[in-house]
């Protein structure tokens, strides 16, 4: 089976016009592969879409019918279906022609009109782009779990080379379309998914939606079989002659209670809990009217369960209960201080901000945001908040939102619609007082669907969100109580208008002495707790615990230093309960050996060090500059390269190559010029300018770098090729240029120093007007480095480049004399 799916455009998302071949309870989902039985186009409408794909691109769009009619039109006809290419085709003796088919991609209706007799539907075709599993990497085993107990429950087979496929998915989008593919072929006993639920499959685009929802599918089928079984023998008891209808409606009976709806007293029992739930006034109205329609309704309609489930999200918001949110400003300091080390000046800045809070008894202050590289604990502070708030804590990631209605949902009359995800945040706190995290708002974006930043403002502004109204519940819900925080990576990433409503707390990243601390007083206790192991099980000596945060991670937070924790711990797990096991068999008692990890044996745990070498330039080089950068991990250091060569063209070019955004590209254009214009003073009066092409690499790191603060780094770089003089291999640098070699100031400086110092590079050169940021620097970190600021280049120059010696090679013998012939002309007069 082929994994790959064809992807016509390369793009992830298109708007096409395709013709629709109409399918009748029969839903095919994209997998990439062709279809194994054909579709027959009978009807002329069919028969005219398939023709009129043959003519154009050879591509359909598969879109089920709501009910089998013979002459459908816009209405009748799912919103979500799939498009298929046709491989094959063959038209019979009387007209029908029979396709085989191979659909690759979800896409949604837009608009359906009839075009020469032939029903067309312009879609937005949606692939399954790639997305981090880390989160649901759990779900897709469990699903696969559950997948392989109803393969074998129902008797079936798959092929050896079909399970490979699903074994090997790492898509949790994919693999939720290849497993309810498989449950939706046909039982006898009719224990596979319907057609409507692949329906709501092909529906939810969601690729980590999906999973959960084929999830819930698959266990609820293994709970139906299980039902099924212990259905037949009870009624195989009650029911001596049993005829064939009492049997069905008994199980119908029994399959209903098991769902908890259908029978007449369910919406007495319905109408019982909305007015329980204590609802405001419009919430209970509108829920009762629903209840009113769905008497109505045969209670196995498609209908019904969609009013079910909105009367159900009504039910489930917590509209009247609350916490006992309330604030203790010293609990809330020592509950900070047991969680986390250091972060004085943060913590200091919580407990003020929350005795703001305390006097002015209302949600209505600036929203904290921590801004910060992953892994220095904003998450775990925001917990801590909530603990010490006596708040329910929630947390939702914002990364990746583009739309609006992942806000604030989907109208109800939109296929499969949901509340947005605050409210279904909510929901879950079972709150409605709780603390609300948001995670990443520097991550989202903003598509033709709407602008997400904007609903978030809507539902942070204390002015607005005591009537917050989801598209989907279509009441208003009061998020007035709830405490929000949000977090970030960058902070020039935020959208304006939230930055404007925040109180930001940047929480830059730890020196090597803080992880130390961190992982000895907080991690590895909490790791070894968290592994079922002893405190006795398990030590680390310090320099064990140093040689992992120098030698096995390089970052600014603390995330992976708490990830090589976890491993030992895992490993040492598995030696106590192997140890364990084996003495019990031999009839020995327990033995507890205890393990501890020094620096001798660390590798044995964790493989090799990753991080030998420091990055910093071993020898001091003409053309290479080391400048100090700022990326959402945190600082680092990059060496700037610089080259010449000769040129024939006449007029010098500058080439910019490697990761770079067109900030720093201005940079450099600046820094060249500034060099031109002072030729003179930097000794270049030989250089001919339009002779020489100047290449500039700047190598490629994790994340793209841009702004202008390697503007001095760039010049260095120059000035370096251009001189022949050496750079001085122990220093970095951080400053943007101006034309006239000014240093202006930069963001970012502790991170950028915490980077180098990180590195081993002592030397710094930085902006003299960003000395006022130096108190934030942990004096440790201070004292060890040399931190000279700068106002001008000549200085940079004086202190980053080493002098023209004998080993120097000027330019003019480094780059030959041109022919006499190239030499350019002055342009003719015009
Ligand atoms: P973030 O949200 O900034 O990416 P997290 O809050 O998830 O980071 O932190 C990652 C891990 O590091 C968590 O287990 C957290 O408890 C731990 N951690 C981070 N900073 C500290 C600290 N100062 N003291 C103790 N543990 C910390």
């Amino acid at each position: 089976m082929r994994r790959q799916r064809r992807n016509p455009t390369g793009i992830q998302e298109t708007i096409r016009t395709l013709p629709i071949l109409g399918l009748r309870e029969r839903v095919i989902l994209p997998l990439g592969v062709p279809s194994k039985s054909p579709l027959w186009a009978a009807r002329s409408v069919s028969i005219n879409a398939v023709k009129h794909a043959l003519e154009n691109e050879n591509e359909v769009l598969l879109l089920t019918l709501i009910e089998a009619t013979d002459d459908p039109t816009e209405n009748d006809f799912h919103q979500v279906g799939t498009v298929a290419t046709i491989l094959e085709s063959l038209e019979t003796k009387n007209g029908d022609i029979k396709i085989i088919v191979e659909s690759y991609a979800r896409a949604v209706v837009l608009g359906i009109e009839t075009v020469e007799d032939t029903l067309v539907a312009r879609v937005r075709i949606i692939e399954n782009s790639p997305v981090e599993t880390d989160d649901v990497d759990d779900v897709m085993r469990k699903l696969l779990a559950a997948f392989e107990k109803y393969y074998k429950k129902t008797e079936r087979r798959v092929s050896h080379e079909d399970q490979t496929v699903l074994l090997n998915e790492t898509h949790p989008g994919h693999l939720a379309d290849l497993v309810a593919f498989y449950c939706g072929q046909k039982d006898p006993n009719n224990l596979n998914l319907s057609h409507e639920q692949l329906q709501q499959v092909l529906n939810a685009l969601d690729p980590k939606e999906r999973l959960r929802l084929v999830h819930g599918m698959v266990n609820d089928l293994l709970d139906i079989i299980e039902i099924e079984r212990n259905l037949s023998e009870q009624v195989k008891k009650q029911v001596e002659r049993t005829q064939r209808e009492y049997y069905l409606s008994e199980k119908l009976k029994a399959i209903q209670k098991e769902l908890g709806r259908g029978d007449a007293s369910d919406t007495e029992e319905l109408r019982d809990r909305v007015k329980e739930a204590k609802m405001t006034e419009e919430a209970e109205e509108k829920a009762l009217k629903e209840i009113d329609r769905l008497d109505q309704m045969p209670p196995m309609s498609a209908e019904a369960g969609v009013v079910r489930s909105y009367v159900d999200w009504l039910i489930a918001l917590p509209w009247n209960k609350r916490s006992d949110a309330k604030i203790d400003i010293e609990a809330a300091g020592i509950m900070l201080d047991e969680d986390h080390y250091g972060l004085v000046r943060i913590k200091e800045r919580i407990l003020e901000y929350l005795s703001v809070l305390k006097l002015v008894d209302q949600m209505k202050g600036p929203i904290l945001c921590f801004v910060g590289p992953p892994g220095v604990g904003k998450t775990s502070l925001g917990r801590s908040i909530a603990r010490a708030t006596g708040r329910e804590f929630v947390r939702m990631s914002l990364g990746g939102v583009r739309d609006e209605a992942e806000i604030r949902g989907h109208r109800r009359t939109y296929i499969g619609s949901i509340p947005g995800r605050i409210l279904q945040g909510v929901r879950d706190a079972g709150t409605k007082n709780p603390l609300f995290l948001l995670d990443e708002v520097d991550k989202m974006s903003m598509d033709f669907r709407g602008d997400p930043s904007a609903a978030l403002l809507e539902v942070l502004d204390p002015e607005q969100n005591g009537t917050f109204r989801d598209h989907y519940l279509d009441v208003a819900f009061d998020l007035s109580e709830v405490m929000f925080i949000t977090t970030a990576n960058v902070l020039p990433a935020i959208p304006g208008p939230l930055r404007d409503r925040m109180e930001v707390i940047e929480l830059p990243g730890y020196t090597e002495f803080e992880k130390k601390n961190i992982a000895k007083q907080f991690l590895i206790p909490k790791q070894i707790k968290g592994h079922g192991l002893r405190g006795k099980d398990l030590t680390f000596t310090d320099k064990a615990v140093e040689k992992i945060v120098q030698e096995y991670t390089r970052e600014a937070g603390v995330r992976n230093l708490e990830r090589e924790v976890t491993k030992v711990c895992r490993k040492v797990a598995h030696r106590v309960v192997t140890t364990n096991e084996s003495n019990d068999k031999a009839g020995k008692k327990a033995s507890t050996k205890s393990t501890s990890i020094t620096v001798r044996n660390l590798p044995v745990y964790l493989g090799p060090p990753r991080f030998l070498e420091t990055q910093a330039e071993q020898i001091d080089s003409v053309g290479v500059a080391q400048g100090l950068v700022y990326t959402s991990v945190g600082g680092d250091v990059i060496s700037i390269e610089a080259t010449t060569m000769s040129t024939t063209s006449g007029e010098g070019r500058l080439t910019l190559t490697g990761q770079l955004g067109d900030v720093m590209r201005e940079s450099a254009t600046t820094a060249l010029s500034y060099i031109r214009s002072r030729a003179k003073e930097y000794d270049l009066t030989d250089v001919d300018f339009r002779r020489l092409d100047i290449h500039i690499h700047v190598p490629e790191g994790a994340v793209p770098k841009d702004g202008p603060s390697a503007g001095i780094t760039l010049a260095t770089a120059i000035l370096s090729t251009l001189s022949g003089r050496r750079v001085r291999k122990d220093i970095a640098m951080t400053g943007e240029i101006t034309l006239r070699g000014n240093v202006l100031p930069i963001g970012g400086l502790k991170e950028k120093l915490l980077a180098a110092h990180r590195i081993g590079i002592r030397d710094i050169l930085i902006p003299k007007q960003n000395v006022k940021d130096l108190e934030e620097i942990p004096s440790d970190v201070r004292k060890e480095m040399r931190i000279q600021p700068v106002s001008h280049m000549d200085e940079v120059v004086k202190e980053a480049l080493l002098p023209a010696d004998d080993t120097t090679l000027r330019l003019s013998q480094r780059v030959p004399a041109m022919p006499l012939a190239h030499v350019p002309t002055s342009p003719p007069p015009q």
